[in-house]
């Protein structure tokens, strides 16, 4: 008897969750679902109709052998001229700025908003102003790409924002299908995104998840100022805010999330993106650093690796773009992939609780002061009275 040897993505563990393979799957047998961690995973639904081509393997930036090891590049800082662009927008507001030139060249946009109803972030296709600034703030969640990028239709031409993996696995899709030149991919120097049962969590036990009056969340809010904008902002339908996070340090959300608690076991172990690795045509960032550590309406660092890219930065308007060395415009970006802190294990498998249950014995805050904060304590205080 002959066995067939599986050439699918279901010999894949942990995978980026991307979400191009099931888009690229000629007999539209994958699925992307959110696994148990809170983390988009592909799932073949139907195993008889899979002719094991191979193919998803192939557009999989996770699996492949990828060179994106960039060495010729030219670097900026940038801001968006128009100033509400620019207090909404993360940083500077690039990206907006590049996608805005791009639907006046005739591209359409294609990236990420904030579903309110399911309170996930998702890839969207859009070709208007209006619609476009649903894009605006990034949403510090993993995307859900597959309904987006399923309706790619490829006579068209598209500008595509995403993280670094999303971006890699679509350059590959798009270099088998050959229609590189049609498309302008963006992507952004990546921290890593967190578990969805964290979010889920989180909105649960601050009462944003059931408050219907709640219409827009923003994940960075410049109120007090770029440098302390890691806050998180729920708004109505009058921009009035209905919750505001308390200082960056106190915030459960970005306790997680910057210090990699919750961050996908993947962005740790097999992130190939950090640094100038790319696959995109442009990069863009946060530009801290000493350059303009006095700037507090938000800077954008911008890096262009190809032709395509550079064309798209000369059209350009309404745009400050300056021309620094590389290490200014990625002063203070991690230059390796996060480690796992200690209580790593502990808040993944809190994440697995059902949130209510959880919200009903402890908080994850007060596991957290229960198992890493007070061990930690109480280690200092044995240590200092010993040594
Ligand atoms: C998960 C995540 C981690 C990041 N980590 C870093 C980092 O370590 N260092 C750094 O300098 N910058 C990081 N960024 C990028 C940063 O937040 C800004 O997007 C960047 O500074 C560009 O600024 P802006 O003002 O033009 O962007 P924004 O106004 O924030 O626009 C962001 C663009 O990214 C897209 N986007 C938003 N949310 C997501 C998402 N969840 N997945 C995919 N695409 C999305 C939108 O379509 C939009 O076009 C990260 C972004 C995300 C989403």
């Amino acid at each position: 008897m002959r066995l067939n040897k599986i050439n699918n993505i279901s010999i894949l563990e942990n995978c980026f969750g991307c979400g191009v393979c099931s888009s690229a799957c000629p007999h539209d047998v994958i699925k992307i679902i959110e696994n148990k961690k809170g983390f988009y995973t592909p799932l073949i639904v139907d195993k008889n109709k899979c002719v094991n081509c191979g193919i998803c393997l192939s557009v999989c930036s996770f699996y492949s052998n990828i060179e994106c090891n960039n060495s010729n590049y030219e670097s900026y800082a940038s801001w968006s001229n128009n100033s509400e662009i620019r207090h909404n927008a993360s940083s500077g507001g690039i990206a907006y700025e590049l996608a805005l030139s791009a639907i006046k060249n005739g591209y359409k946009f294609c990236g990420v908003k904030y579903n309110i109803n399911t309170h996930r972030a998702e890839h969207y296709i859009c070709s208007t102003e209006e619609k476009l600034k649903f894009s605006l703030g990034s949403k510090y969640i993993p995307s859900y790409t597959e309904s987006a990028f399923k309706q790619i239709n490829f006579k068209d031409k598209y500008i595509v924002f995403g993280t670094p993996c999303q971006i890699a696995s679509l350059r590959l899709w798009l270099q088998k299908k050959k229609k590189e030149n049609n498309f302008i991919l963006v992507d952004f120097f990546c921290h890593g995104v967190p578990s969805l049962k964290m979010w889920d969590k989180y909105i649960i036990e601050n009462d944003i998840k059931e408050n219907k009056k709640i219409v827009d969340i923003k994940w960075r809010d410049k109120k007090t100022g770029w440098h302390d904008s890691w806050r998180i902002v729920a708004t109505d339908n009058e921009n009035q805010e209905i919750y505001r996070s308390k200082e960056v340090n106190d915030d459960l959300f970005y306790k997680y999330f910057l210090g990699h608690y919750a961050l996908s076991n993947c962005c740790i172990e097999s992130c190939k993106f950090k640094q100038n690795n790319s696959m995109a045509d442009i990069r863009i960032g946060d530009l801290w650093g000493d350059e303009y550590k006095n700037e507090e309406k938000g800077v954008s660092g911008l890096i262009c690796y190809t032709e395509n890219g550079q064309k798209l930065i000369s059209s350009l308007n309404n745009t400050l773009l300056i021309i620094h060395s590389n290490e200014i415009v990625t002063q203070g970006q991690m230059k390796n992939n996060a480690k796992k802190p200690r209580g790593y294990k502990l808040v993944d498998f809190l994440l697995k609780i059902k949130p209510l249950k959880l919200s009903n014995i402890l908080t994850i805050k007060e596991y957290i002061i229960l198992c890493i904060d007070l061990p930690k304590i109480i280690i200092n205080k044995l240590k200092r009275i010993l040594l």
